[in-house]
């Protein structure tokens, strides 16, 4: 038996090496789902499947990469670069760039994120002049995307009159009206939203039966991990993909469905062996990830859900701590109570700062946290946060080559038209955004024609117009010859960004600056990964996807070495050797929104469970008896999750101290007394009173997106490869890590400036600098 084989246990094994046919595997939090995905790949590629057919869809790209890793390890590193393997985003993003065209869209189509489409949402509500306190960007744009993950298009909602009632009782009767404007506006703009991703995925696989058979015919081995939090839009391109040869393999856990608010849909696992013939189930019971305190606490929480699948989940490992709880006065108090925790098991045990994570359910739970972090000097990083891709001077920068690109791009145009400031106002702008959308014409269309087109503007505002597009247009001859890192660079000295950002002379200036810095270098790393390809136009629309579809969560800039800090919803799949979960109240966890129905709350307790689930050897639960929340300070009980758990696993701790400090005194002192600890036997005693939902602030979520850069590494050739050495000729058939197969149709250029124009499979048209690139005849 193969090495890595003998890494399972029987009940692993098994679906491991099940070669063919749809297979599910439920099971629950630790028993070693994904490592069973990873070996399974693996083998499959053992046994003479081509890495090149397999897909596999994963969380994160960064759960991609660590899979990716480890296939390498066993299979070697040239065969695991071939490997589709990503989120549903970043795979489906590629292969739009590809068959887009069908659609109507050009291979360099730009992605919105969610920061462009609010803005175009904003722009299109005061057009058609609505109230924007009625229709707040933010709840459009989710209504929008709720459509799109359901599959609902433009003509799908005019002939759903219940949708229609729905919106007009919500005293949003024009959101049809904005929808199709902005599905127009996005077509126009040459622009998908992250919703589109998917949406134009399915249609194109349903319109374009031949495109549908290429890519079934590509993937005949398809494997989908946490399948439990597929949403209808990701199902439906599964199941098309998977119908041709059936090798479908999904894994998840039913106990782990936590984005039902983001559409998921857990019937999706429920209903798998209906949807193929032969489906072999798979259960895995034995935990491998934590202590039997642990895997205790979680189970007794998960029994009181209603709706579940009946799962065992039982762990060999050693008994460990119980499951420490602990009460603070403050929210203050439980993040210095945290800190003064790390500190201490760092010191005691010598761990590092890696071992430790810090789960919260909203994101504005971080602060309390850092600043308690902070004054220990622990390093820690937020996880799902702002992207470095959507910070401001960033999103500057790439707003100018996502125009070169593509010039219909819209919210680009209007981020850099008047940025730095050139003279050219917002009337300016409004009057050709009118114009635009009267004509049909994109509004760069207009501006190149801007002294023959009917626009009431002066002529020193037709110059700078004028200058505007002679600029954009100098980028673009530039980008004909020009790499994405030398066109990065001229574009941000003659733009006037640096100049503009060097001029605040404040320290954000001088960090903005520090930020465009790590964006070049970041394009250079880009760049030289890319350096095969003399066509440098696709090098820039690859990177600028890369920067759309990137979260934080996928990043591993600067030193590993820190405490994370994420919300529940960011940690699925992941684990730490000590997990705090704080901010365990009535109302915020679970949270107020989400105490009205029976299936809202077992989706917060799911959600708790994958947080406990998260833990290796430790787990803190930790809650505050008062805590600022929208800038007041109020009172609050302990979750009843809390309650929830099986005593014998809890160990319940409050600091002696608590009791003789003054409450209103005691947040400067009292977070730095180390915990001497007393016990109480369930001294919890909430009142779980049902509670009315009152009007909240809206509970912020962290979408978690995929992809970050790639670097160069990631994308050179293995040294074992068959690689190209110099006698291709017209008509050879080739293969390419990236492209695929394809076929050479030219040869052109001397010396090492060689270059061959080659059709590819899923590259399409490319031109390759032979002296990089790295291909196969075959
Ligand atoms: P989750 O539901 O949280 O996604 P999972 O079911 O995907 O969990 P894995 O992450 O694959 O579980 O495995 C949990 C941990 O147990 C990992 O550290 C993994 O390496 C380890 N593990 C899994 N199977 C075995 C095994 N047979 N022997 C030793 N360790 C194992
Ligand atoms: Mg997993």
């Amino acid at each position: 038996m193969e090495k890595y084989l003998s890494q399972l246990n029987e009940a692993q094994y098994e679906p491991t090496v099940q070669k063919d046919g749809p297979m599910i595997i439920i099971a629950g939090a630790g028993s070693g789902k994904t490592r069973v995905l990873t070996y399974r790949i693996a083998y499959l590629m053992n046994q003479g499947v081509d890495s090149f057919n397999i897909l596999a869809l994963t969380f994160t790209n960064k759960a991609a990469k660590e899979m990716k890793g480890r296939i390498a390890d066993i299979v070697g590193d040239g065969e695991a670069k071939n490997l589709w393997m990503g989120t549903f985003h970043s795979v489906f993003a590629k292969i739009l760039r590809f068959e887009g065209h069908h659609l109507g869209f050009p291979s360099n189509f730009t992605i919105y994120d969610t920061q462009d489409s609010q803005k175009l949402l904003g722009s299109i509500i005061k057009e058609m002049g609505l109230d924007k306190d009625v229709y707040k960007t933010k709840q459009v744009y989710s209504r929008i995307s709720s459509y799109k993950n359901s599959l609902i298009t433009v003509k799908a909602y005019f002939k759903n009159p219940e949708l229609m009632e729905a919106d007009a009782m919500a005293r949003r009767p024009k959101m049809g009206e904005i929808y199709a404007n902005y599905v127009d506006r996005c077509f126009k703009a040459g622009a998908m939203d992250f919703d589109d991703l998917l949406l134009r995925t399915n249609e194109l696989l349903t319109r374009f039966p031949e495109v549908l058979a290429k890519y079934q015919h590509k993937f005949k081995y398809i494997l989908v991990d946490e399948y439990q939090d597929t949403n209808h839009s990701q199902y439906l391109i599964v199941r098309a993909l998977a119908d041709r040869f059936q090798n479908i393999c999904v894994v998840g856990d039913d106990a782990q469905s936590i984005y039902a608010f983001r559409g998921a849909n857990i019937n999706n696992i429920l209903n798998f062996q209906k949807d193929y013939d032969n489906v072999k189930m798979y259960r895995l019971e034995q935990n491998y990830r934590s202590t039997k305190n642990i895997v205790g606490a979680a189970n007794s929480v998960i029994e009181h859900n209603k709706t579940k699948l009946d799962k065992i989940v039982w762990t060999a490992n050693d008994e460990g701590d119980k499951v420490i709880v602990h009460r603070s006065l403050t929210d203050g108090d439980e993040g210095r109570y945290v800190a003064s925790t790390i500190w201490e098991e760092k010191m005691n045990n010598q761990l590092p700062n890696s071992d430790f994570a810090i789960l919260y359910r909203t994101n504005s739970q971080s602060r309390a946290m850092e600043d308690a972090l902070r004054k220990r000097n622990i390093p820690y990083r937020i996880y799902g946060g702002l992207s470095f891709y959507q910070r401001k001077e960033i999103k500057d920068v790439t707003a100018y080559l996502r125009l070169v690109l593509n010039t219909a791009d819209e919210e680009a145009l209007k981020r850099v038209i008047n940025y730095p400031a050139r003279g050219i106002g917002q009337t300016t702008i409004d009057k050709l955004v009118v114009a635009a959308n009267s004509t049909g014409k994109t509004i760069f269309g207009l501006l190149k024609e801007i002294d023959t087109v009917n626009i009431n503007l002066n002529n020193g505002i037709k110059n700078k117009l004028r200058d505007f597009v002679t600029l954009i247009e100098s980028y673009q001859v530039m980008n004909q010859t020009a790499n994405a890192f030398d066109l990065a660079e001229h574009v941000t000295k003659t733009s006037g960004l640096i100049r503009e950002f060097n001029k605040d002379g404040t320290p954000e200036g001088v960090l903005r600056l520090e930020n465009v810095e790590e964006l070049l270098n970041g394009i250079k790393d880009f760049v030289e990964g890319q350096m095969e390809i003399a066509d440098s136009k696709d090098g820039l629309a690859e990177f600028l996807e890369d920067v759309a579809l990137a979260t934080d969560l996928d990043g591993d800039k600067g030193d590993p070495n820190h405490v994370a800090l994420m919300t529940i919803h960011s940690s699925k799949g992941l684990e730490f050797n000590h997990v705090f979960i704080v901010g365990l109240e009535e109302d915020l966890f679970p949270s107020a929104m989400s105490m009205n129905t029976r299936s809202e709350l077992e989706e917060e307790r799911r959600l708790f469970y994958v947080a406990l689930t998260r833990a290796e050897k430790k787990a803190y639960l930790t809650y505050a008896l008062s805590r600022y929340r929208w800038g007041k300070l109020v009172d609050s009980e302990p979750s009843r999750f809390i309650e929830e758990i099986d005593d014998q696993f809890l160990d319940i701790v409050t600091p002696i101290e608590e009791r003789r400090i003054n409450p209103m005194l005691s947040a400067d002192i009292f977070g730095d007394v180390p915990p001497n600890k007393i016990r109480f036997k369930k001294a919890v005693q909430p009142k779980f009173q049902k509670k009315v939902a009152k009007k909240k602030e809206p509970v912020n979520f962290e979408i978690s997106a995929p992809k970050k850069m790639k670097k160069a590494s990631e994308v050179e050739a293995p040294a074992d490869a068959n690689l190209f050495d110099g006698e291709l000729t017209v008509g050879n058939r080739v293969k390419h890590l990236k492209f695929g197969r394809g076929e050479v149709l030219k040869i052109e250029g001397k010396g090492t400036d060689v270059k061959a124009e080659i059709d590819f499979e899923f590259g399409g048209l490319k031109k390759l600098l032979l002296r990089f690139a790295k291909l196969e005849i075959i």
